[in-house]
């Protein structure tokens, strides 16, 4: 056994995600490229993060995993708990929606718990890192999307152990008078060799709080992987991912390590997993990762589902994928008109989704794919286009389940960056932009933009639709899904009322 010293021992450390209370429902912060306030109840497993807290624990380090938005608790029982366990340093995750809220909640542990260091990661710290600075007591800043390497690096840095990475910002406290904030330089992930990370301490992680209230999980319980880190295309100009992960840090995790990590949630008695990889790394790897999980026989034991993107794979693939127990797979559709995916440098045609998800379906995939309204170039016209598209795909029985949202411009990305040169922004008061309202100008009202994903979400159920989901059903499981996806996707029309 590893000797652990008692430095390490007396090191506490809280990866913390502190109850954000608003009447506009419960924050879908973690794990979750575009954020929203939603209805649903959906949780995810945080799930770099969790490799931090474990690496940290590994070493020895007394880590608590303090997601109490998954926890549903107060956040003055989070409050209480946090000062009685009194960590040396509480990592906490922002997006742009909730930076606000999460500067006060810094504050208030400065003043509980002064001795206590706070670092903030996320999206949004990473395109503005100073700002924080300016508007809270935080200490250390991590830019760039490896917080598991960076926690356990500045860890070790803290007790003197190792130098700080590039990536990290913070004060210089002398002189007292006049504190500096220091930059160790841009952010590097491409040394992080993600195989020298411990596959993640599920017991650590609490894997309980997010095996079942999570429509992507058909059989329960469920649990997320990565294998990859983000996505091997990483160009979208809207997506908050490429901030962290930018086109060209693209790595995986070796099969042999995939497969060592499902191997273990399969003996906690996971029954599905959702491989949130930006975009599922494909190749070699992808067959190496099927061929694995059917000579280890893990295809008859559980259930994988994964983001791909359209013209990636062609039907050998897909056939192979099912075969290794592959069944939900979510596709980014984004629009139906080629400018706007040319615009969003999504680097593919519109009849690529089509081709691609008759390709999925023949091989018994069960395909879901997201869309997005209110680009500032489309018309009515262009936005009805998509959303008969869409319809058409679910008349087809093309497709299985659908996600809607309003497109969100996140600091750091191209798109935000292209709307504030080109003075399209409604808004700079970060907590306008939780999807609850348009933030680029468009020539559709905020109103239409709700109505028109409120009509996306209803177009779909139509006989056709809701008879072949009844046939579809084989096991009790199947009606389990159904009733909880019914419920949900009532829930889901819920975020976009109109005010
Ligand atoms: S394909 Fe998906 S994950 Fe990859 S950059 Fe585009 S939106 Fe992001």
């Amino acid at each position: 056994m590893k000797k652990v010293t008692s430095a390490a021992k007396n090191f506490s450390i809280s990866v913390s995600y502190p109850p954000l209370e608003s009447k506009k429902g419960i924050p879908f912060l973690a794990q979750n490229r575009q954020f929203q306030w939603t209805n649903t109840g959906n949780v995810i497993l945080p799930v770099i993060p969790a490799y931090g807290a474990t690496a940290l624990k590994k070493k020895g380090y007394k880590v608590y995993w303090d997601d109490a938005i998954a926890e549903k608790i107060s956040y003055q029982h989070w409050l209480k708990r946090l000062i009685k366990r009194h960590p040396n340093i509480v990592f906490i995750e922002s997006k742009t929606p909730v930076i606000k809220k999460h500067w006060q909640i810094i504050n208030q542990i400065k003043k509980e718990l002064p001795k206590t260091l706070v670092v903030l990661m996320g999206d949004h710290v990473t395109a503005l890192p100073l700002e924080s600075f300016e508007k809270s007591k935080v200490d250390y800043i991590i830019t760039g999307g490896d917080y598991d390497f960076m926690m356990l690096n500045l860890v070790e840095h803290l007790l003197g152990k190792t130098k700080l990475e590039p990536g990290f910002y913070y004060r210089h406290k002398s002189p007292k008078s006049n504190p500096k904030i220091i930059s160790t330089g841009k952010f590097a992930l491409k040394h992080h060799n993600l195989d020298t990370m411990p596959i993640i301490d599920r017991k650590l992680t609490n894997w309980k709080l997010y095996g079942q209230n999570n429509t992507n999980f058909k059989y329960k319980p469920g649990a997320y992987i990565m294998s990859g880190r983000d996505c091997w295309w990483g160009k979208c100009t809207f997506c908050s991912w490429t901030t962290t992960h930018p086109a060209g840090t693209f790595r995986t995790f070796s099969v042999a390590h995939t497969i060592k990590e499902i191997e273990y949630l399969v003996s906690l008695g996971i029954k599905e997993i959702f491989d949130d990889s930006g975009t599922l790394p494909v190749g070699p790897w992808l067959n190496d990762l099927c061929h694995q999980l059917i000579k280890t026989g893990l295809n008859k034991k559980v259930i994988i589902g994964c983001n791909m993107r359209f013209a990636a794979l062609n039907q050998a693939q897909y056939n192979l994928m099912a075969k290794a127990g592959f069944r939900f797979v979510l596709y980014g559709l984004e629009s139906s008109n080629q400018k706007t995916l040319d615009r969003l440098d999504k680097n593919t045609k519109t009849k690529d989704a089509k081709d691609t998800l008759i390709m999925a379906k023949k091989a018994g995939l069960e395909p879901h794919i997201t869309i997005m309204i209110g680009y500032p170039w489309e018309s009515y016209v262009d936005t009805q286009n998509t959303l008969r598209e869409a319809r058409q795909l679910f008349k087809d029985s093309l497709v299985d389940s659908m996600q809607a949202t309003i497109v969100i411009p996140y600091p750091g990305t191209p798109l935000f960056a292209e709307c504030n040169r080109k003075n399209l922004l409604l808004s700079k008061n970060w907590d306008d932009y939780d999807m609850r309202q348009p933030i680029m100008k468009s020539p559709l009202s905020s109103e239409t933009q709700k109505r028109l994903v409120r009509e996306l979400f209803y177009g779909i159920l139509t006989p056709k639709f809701i008879w072949r989901k009844l046939i579809s059903i084989r096991k009790p499981a199947d009606i389990k899904f159904l009733a909880t996806y019914a419920i949900k996707y009532l829930q889901k029309l819920k975020d976009f009322q109109n005010n």
